[in-house]
């Protein structure tokens, strides 16, 4: 697999990253995962805005151009023949000796891989998932997607271990959202709830496409909290992320969501975002 650190395309086994980058160090730095389906970026503008406002937050300069980044996303897929699966990229603050403290003028490091992977015809987005319920203990500004991931890896190798496939997060009795994902529910009265955007959680680009499609959809879109008794409550429940699509969720914690399969609105959703994935413009 060819990969793209710092300017040049290098075989995995040749690309080096400093042992005093403060990615490495600090968890310094910020990522972006887009879905690639028939060999096309889904959604890519949006990953790539979420991309400079991330490293605006933490005050890295952007080290290209979006432009640039989005061809080197275009040449990564053509070198690794990728027709379905993720493009990942991480901007870390660069290297330094270690310190807390940074000068403002530091080389951010970028790096870009690829990995080839099954998005669409999974058992999970046909079928539907499980997911747990755990406390939230991520930091307070989740609406930077940061490297510092800690959390959501205990999180999901808790959910994963007790069987489940994600985890959904509680912060005062309500789901902020999943490890790595965007929680929805559906009422017994077909409204579609999802949290509003705020620090509380990352601002999903698949959730912008879907609520798109909802309100096209004509559904009523409540973005409010909600409670873990209330998703128990569910007439239907789903999950979105890049890599995940949309993905039905037919248990929560012990509780059978529905009847136990994936929801007609869910359903529709899904299907939707897919046709319309597919018919992005290539890059
Ligand atoms: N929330 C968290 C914590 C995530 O890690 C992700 C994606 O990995 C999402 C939501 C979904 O975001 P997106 O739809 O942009 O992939």
């Amino acid at each position: 697999r060819t990969v793209y650190v710092d300017g040049e395309y290098l075989p995995e086994n040749e690309a080096k990253i400093s042992v005093f980058d403060r990615g490495f160090l600090f968890a310094d730095g910020i990522y972006e995962v887009s879905a690639v389906l028939n060999g096309r970026l889904i959604d890519n503008d949006l990953h790539l805005a979420r991309l400079e406002r991330s490293v605006r937050e933490i005050l890295i300069p952007m080290p290209l151009t979006v432009a640039d980044i989005a061809e080197i996303q275009a040449e990564l897929i053509r070198r690794n023949d990728l027709l379905e699966g993720v493009v990942y990229l991480q901007v870390t603050r660069g290297t330094a000796d270690r310190d807390f403290g940074f000068a403002e003028d530091m080389k951010p490091t970028f790096v870009a891989f690829t990995q080839a992977k099954t998005l669409r015809d999974t058992a999970s987005v046909k079928n539907g998932v499980a997911v747990a319920i755990m406390d939230d203990t991520r930091w307070a500004r989740r609406d930077i997607k940061t490297v510092m991931l800690l959390a959501q890896v205990l999180a999901k190798k808790s959910a994963r271990s007790a069987g489940f496939h994600e985890a959904w997060l509680v912060e005062d009795g309500c789901i902020t959202e999943g490890a790595s994902s965007t929680a929805y529910i559906i009422t017994s009265d077909g409204a579609l709830v999802v949290r509003p955007n705020s620090h509380a959680v990352l601002p999903g680009c698949t959730r912008q496409a879907v609520l798109k499609i909802a309100s096209e959809q004509g559904l009523r879109i409540e973005e409010r909290l909600f409670t873990v008794a209330e998703a128990h409550e569910a007439r239907e429940a789903f999950l979105t992320s890049a890599s995940s699509l949309v993905t039905p969720v037919i248990k929560i914690a012990d509780r059978v969501v529905g009847d136990g399969t994936p929801g007609p609105i869910t359903r529709r959703l899904q299907t939707i975002y897919l046709e319309l994935a597919l018919a992005q413009p290539s890059v």
